[in-house]
């Protein structure tokens, strides 16, 4: 890319995707937050690893297997530059941030927290970073306790500081809220978590493909986040925790790789990272993951970040000038995500009417129910962006919630 910044009508045309004509009209993908689309590199990268490099990793001592090893702690080392991990080794391959995090549970939770002690979550979590450590709590006899939001969906850092005591031994926040947007103040809450001597578990999916993470500089314990939000293939997602964590927790699932040695009467364990790798990894995974990594990097994350910003105003621009419409989720700091109302029609009529005019958006309680018990609704509409949306469709996006307006109020 140029120092005059990316052409972004040719950063669209990288996604083939993007150029196809749904029910007859050009595809407005408005679903981001749920996946991202492709990049032609990233589909190369995964077919030519299946045309000339496949080959089980690790255990090997012919080419190929070489080969294919290169390839996947070659793409450990991308992620660790890219997240600004010390040691790419602190990176461990997952099948996404839902793994990620039911791997932590089972491994510091299950070790670390007991009867008594307690999990504090916020009110902003995807049931990923909620329903594992209830699993845990309901084992343990430990206890959930939550910072509750505002009505913009701006966290309640006052009522946080209250929550914190010594039987605090995790406080598993996200980084950037999937149902509203909000980013919330991660440094501050990894500081203040770690002041009162609890663990800190920071949920980035949503954070890591929009914007430049630094998990040295947040502060937290580890760091979690999906591939396929962020132009990799589905089924490949990296947990991140320093060394001395990680070297301190024991295994989660057993198998193959991640064994030192093993008899029947005893087995040893390999060290981190393959440690929390059993079986046979998602090669093809972590190979589009590699290739992701290189595409966004190629663009720069600050300008990603700056574009979908611009972006957002456009789009909740556009949702604000159709009659009855209202944004749901409006902190002061968002990221990507545009969740809307149209007063007396059902998010799903939206969804469905919107669907036949090409615009794909997403309708629902965004797999995070108690957003929405808190904000009184059933579910919401939502348009998300990636840097390859367009401003020219945020007008497309009106005119398919107008369309919305007139089958609903004829
Ligand atoms: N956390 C957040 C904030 C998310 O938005 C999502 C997915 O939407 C997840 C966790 C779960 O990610 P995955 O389904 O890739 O495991």
């Amino acid at each position: 890319m140029s120092g005059a910044g990316p052409d972004w009508a040719r950063v669209r045309a990288d996604f083939p995707a993007l150029r196809q004509q749904v029910r007859g009209k050009p595809l407005v993908y408005l679903d981001n937050a749920a996946t991202s689309q492709k990049p032609q590199c990233v589909i190369d990268a995964v077919r030519q690893y299946y045309e000339l490099h496949n080959a089980n990793i690790h255990r090997g001592v012919h080419w190929l297997s070489e080969q294919a090893t290169i390839a996947y702690e070659g793409v450990r080392k991308k992620v660790a530059r890219f997240i600004g991990a010390p040691d790419p080794r602190e990176c461990v391959f997952v099948r996404g941030a839902t793994e990620g995090i039911n791997l932590v549970a089972q491994t510091f939770g299950r070790t670390r927290i007991g009867k008594g002690d307690e999990i504090v979550l916020s009110a902003l979590e995807h049931h990923s970073n909620i329903v594992p450590w209830q699993i845990l709590c309901e084992e343990k006899g430990a206890t959930i306790r939550v910072i509750p939001m505002n009505d913009a969906g701006e966290l309640r850092m006052d009522e946080y500081a209250k929550l914190l005591s010594p039987k605090t031994k995790l406080v598993a926040v996200t980084h950037v809220s999937n149902a509203l947007g909000t980013v919330t103040p991660i440094r501050e809450i990894a500081r203040m978590a770690k002041t009162a001597g609890a663990t800190v578990l920071v949920d980035g999916a949503q954070a890591v493909p929009h914007q430049p993470v630094n998990v040295k500089d947040i502060g937290a314990d580890f760091y979690i986040f999906s591939g396929h939000k962020m132009c990799a293939p589905t089924g490949i997602g990296v947990a991140w925790a320093p060394l001395a964590l990680w070297n301190s927790l024991p295994p989660w699932q057993g198998g193959g790789d991640m064994i030192s040695s093993v008899s029947f009467e005893k087995s040893t364990w390999a060290e981190v990272p393959a440690k929390f790798e059993a079986g046979t990894p998602n090669i093809e995974g972590v190979v589009g993951l590699g290739a992701a990594i290189d595409y966004l990097s190629a663009i720069g994350m600050d300008r990603i970040a700056a574009r979908e910003k611009d972006l957002l105003a456009a789009f909740e621009a556009a949702i604000l000038r159709v009659p009855g419409a209202r944004i749901v989720g409006t902190a002061r700091d968002k990221a990507g995500v545009a969740s809307f109302v149209l007063e007396g029609i059902h998010p799903h009529d939206i969804g469905t009417i919107a669907d036949r005019e090409g615009v794909a958006i997403r309708t629902g309680h965004h797999c995070a129910q108690p957003v929405m018990t808190r904000l009184g609704l059933p579910a919401t509409a939502r348009a998300s962006v990636a840097f390859y949306n367009t401003p020219e469709e945020a007008p497309l996006l009106e005119a398919a919630l107008r369309k919305v307006t007139e089958v609903f109020r004829a």
